[in-house]
């Protein structure tokens, strides 16, 4: 017979346990950096953009530098990323709209972020959550959406309405936390392609476990 969906609670408090230094691997200062950052962690690793970001910090500091910027300067830099013209152009179109709009400030509300070009839930998430310490939403990316369906969290494969699902779940204070936690795990054991399931510590609370 199946088991039943796991407990979040209890989810939450065996991998905050084992990842007790879980939190974002993109390196970051400020609010912008790690916008930035979120827009180019799209489709490649979070070593890869540190990798970038580690110059591209010191070349452009405000919304302004990257407004100003020569685009084709820009996607030099953010080459090694893929799809960099796309994201060269994504990172110049919110930046532009921070400076003209914003005074030069990353906007600290899900509206003012979402309205920003090329900013979607997950990303603003991302910076509410880590930025600011306003824990509105649950950032779904691939790891968090993988670990919910196997879990048993939430049967949506549609990123918003699997953070809908997990709103309802996880409370407000431990939403960047769960997060965190779930893509942790969902690098190191519960990976896409044979998860370590006689080795991980929800083996005998998920209901997708092989372990019998
Ligand atoms: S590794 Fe296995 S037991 Fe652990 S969360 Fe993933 S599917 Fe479930």
């Amino acid at each position: 017979m199946k088991r039943k969906p796991a407990s979040a609670s209890e989810v939450f408090s065996r991998l905050k346990e084992i990842y007790p230094e879980a939190t974002t691997e993109l390196r970051w200062s400020n609010p912008l950096e790690l916008l930035v950052a979120t827009v180019l962690s799209a489709r490649t690793t979070d070593t890869t953009v540190n990798r970038v970001t580690e110059n591209l910090f010191e070349k452009y500091q405000s919304a302004r530098d990257y407004a100003r910027a020569n685009p084709e300067e820009l996607e030099r830099y953010l080459r090694p990323t893929g799809f960099y013209r796309n994201k060269a152009r994504a990172v110049q179109g919110l930046a532009r709209a921070i400076a003209e709009n914003h005074g030069g400030g990353v906007p600290r509300t899900m509206g003012e972020l979402t309205a920003l070009p090329g900013v979607g839930r997950k990303t603003a998430n991302v910076v509410l959550g880590n930025a600011f310490g306003s824990d509105e939403g649950v950032v779904v990316d691939t790891h968090v959406r993988r670990l919910s369906n196997r879990l048993g969290l939430s049967a949506e494969h549609d990123p918003e309405k699997i953070e809908q699902d997990l709103i309802k779940i996880v409370p407000k204070e431990n939403r960047t936390l769960f997060s965190h936690l779930l893509i942790f795990h969902g690098r190191r054991v519960c990976r896409p392609r044979k998860p370590d399931c006689p080795d991980c510590v929800l083996n005998d609370i998920c209901p997708s476990s092989t372990v019998k």
